[in-house]
């Protein structure tokens, strides 16, 4: 049997870390046992499908680099099947319409909580032979009156449910549009899915579906139900808490792998391991190892782990994501030095790639302004004679390149007996306009000739203005 798995989110503006998670188990699970993994959205909620929310789905899994073998799939472009299995099911006699009006319904539940029984459809309308002139029905499934269903879970173990507690659900509306629950039972029987990873607020509807799997003569696939993410107070994961937005972790600056490594590790462990290549977390995950219990999200976690990322991904994958960060502060990295040497110097310094743009901005656009206590303290009559001093010296330098720059600045602290900071500040102050900078012979030799040469120039006439 090869195994199928699927990811299926109803769009709602974002994609949420909590589906993006169950995404990743999925996915795992299919790419594992070198099977396949579909994507079908569920936009039968017109006001809330829109195509906004759909590519916000689509974006968060490309950025993620979960690939997906078939789909999207669109649930709005599956109607005429859904019928199909209705009428089906009517002609069958699984299924009936139901006339019951809202006053009747509301009348029924509140005689059952008088009598202290759980509010449920009582089925009346199974018997009727006439129609209700003047009222469009819905149609009810027939749920079995006698014995249980079992939800045999990988995660929790069988779980069962009393037939006597599940009410015939609705799965066509007055207009004839179906209902979540049989949607996804016709969707995950014909895209033949032999596992059901989803969240565990889904539990209560997968003896609902099973019955509906059974009414078609279909074998139910196999349950996963994924505990919830928590937020740091235990409260469910939500906006409350912060970002729950994929997306807007790529704006803070994580690499998406570091996101994925932290979501596997949410309710997964494997020994005491913290990091886990996508090829390690594909090899080493089973969906039956998942924690039943619900996990919390930890910030500074994550942020360890992107910072684990950063110093041990190569420049090229970090300069590859690093680029769009560039291109929102408006610069072009083809504007400047090899972005791959740069990140080199950054990868021990930054703990996401936010922080890297913000340091390394100087590399690609000149200095507007300098940073007022570092230009007080470092733009001087003290540092003019140095800054000139290293401006004949550089000008004299034929192999633009770290060792033999980093020997000049060190050669003009000697000369003027100081100590090399009081060297290296000014220039510092110069090239980037504030006092931070990677080691001064690698910035100077990334910044160029030209460049350097020019920003000390510019920073002399600037004290000679202001001094
Ligand atoms: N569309 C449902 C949701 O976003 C998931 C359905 C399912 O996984 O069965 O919650």
């Amino acid at each position: 049997m090869t195994i199928r798995t699927r990811f299926a989110p109803s769009p709602t503006g974002y994609l949420h870390v909590g589906g993006a998670r169950t995404a990743l188990f999925s996915w795992l699970y299919a790419r594992k046992h070198g099977g396949q993994f579909v994507l079908r959205i569920e936009d039968t909620d017109l006001e809330r499908s829109t195509p906004e929310s759909v590519n916000a789905i689509l974006e968060g899994m490309t950025w993620l680099g979960l690939e997906y073998d078939e789909g999207p799939f669109y649930q709005t472009q599956r109607f005429d099947r859904y019928k199909e299995v209705v009428d089906q099911l009517m002609q069958q006699g699984h299924a009936y319409y139901c006339y019951c009006s809202r006053e009747e319904l509301d009348e029924m539940r509140e005689q059952q909580r008088a009598n202290k029984e759980k509010p449920r459809y009582d089925g009346r309308c199974r018997h009727r032979t006439e129609a209700r002139p003047g009222v469009e029905p819905v149609i009810r499934f027939k749920n079995p009156t006698e014995g249980s269903v079992v939800v045999k879970d990988v995660i929790r173990g069988d779980v069962e449910f009393s037939n006597s507690e599940l009410d015939d659900l609705v799965i066509a509306r007055p207009d004839g549009t179906p209902t979540y629950n049989l949607t996804v039972v016709v969707d995950d029987m014909d895209m033949q899915l032999t596992h059901v990873i989803r969240g565990d607020d889904h539990l209560n509807n997968s003896p609902r579906q099973i019955n509906l799997y059974r009414a078609l003569g279909a074998e139910p696939p196999v349950f996963a139900h994924v505990p919830m993410i928590l937020g740091d107070d235990g409260a469910r994961l939500s906006k409350r808490h912060g970002a729950v937005s994929v997306m807007s972790y790529r704006d803070q600056g994580f690499l998406p792998e570091a996101l994925l490594n932290y979501l596997v590790r949410l309710g997964w462990s494997h020994g005491d391991q913290e990091v886990f290549s996508l090829d390690e977390m594909t090899q080493l995950f089973d969906i039956q190892d998942v924690n039943k219990a619900a996990s919390s999200f930890n910030n500074e976690k994550l942020l360890w782990l992107n910072q684990q990322y950063i110093k041990t991904s190569s420049p090229e994958h970090i300069a590859h994501h690093l680029c769009w960060h560039l291109g929102q502060r408006d610069i072009d990295p083809a504007a400047g030095p090899e972005l791959t040497r740069v990140v080199e110097t950054q990868q021990e310094r930054a703990k996401t790639l936010v922080e890297m743009a913000d340091n390394i901005v100087f590399f690609y656009r000149d200095v507007k302004e300098y940073d007022e206590k570092a230009s007080r303290k470092f733009l001087n009559e003290k540092s003019l004679p140095l800054l000139e001093n290293m401006l004949q010296r550089l000008t004299a330098v034929e192999d633009w390149q770290d060792e033999k720059l980093h020997d000049e600045v060190k050669a003009c602290a000697e000369a003027n007996e100081l100590g090399m900071g009081k060297v290296a500040q000014p220039i510092r102050v110069a090239l980037t306009g504030n006092t931070v900078s990677p080691s001064l012979g690698i910035t100077l030799e990334l910044m160029g000739r030209e460049r350097t040469l020019s920003a000390i120039e510019k920073a002399i006439d600037w004290i000679k203005d202001h001094a």
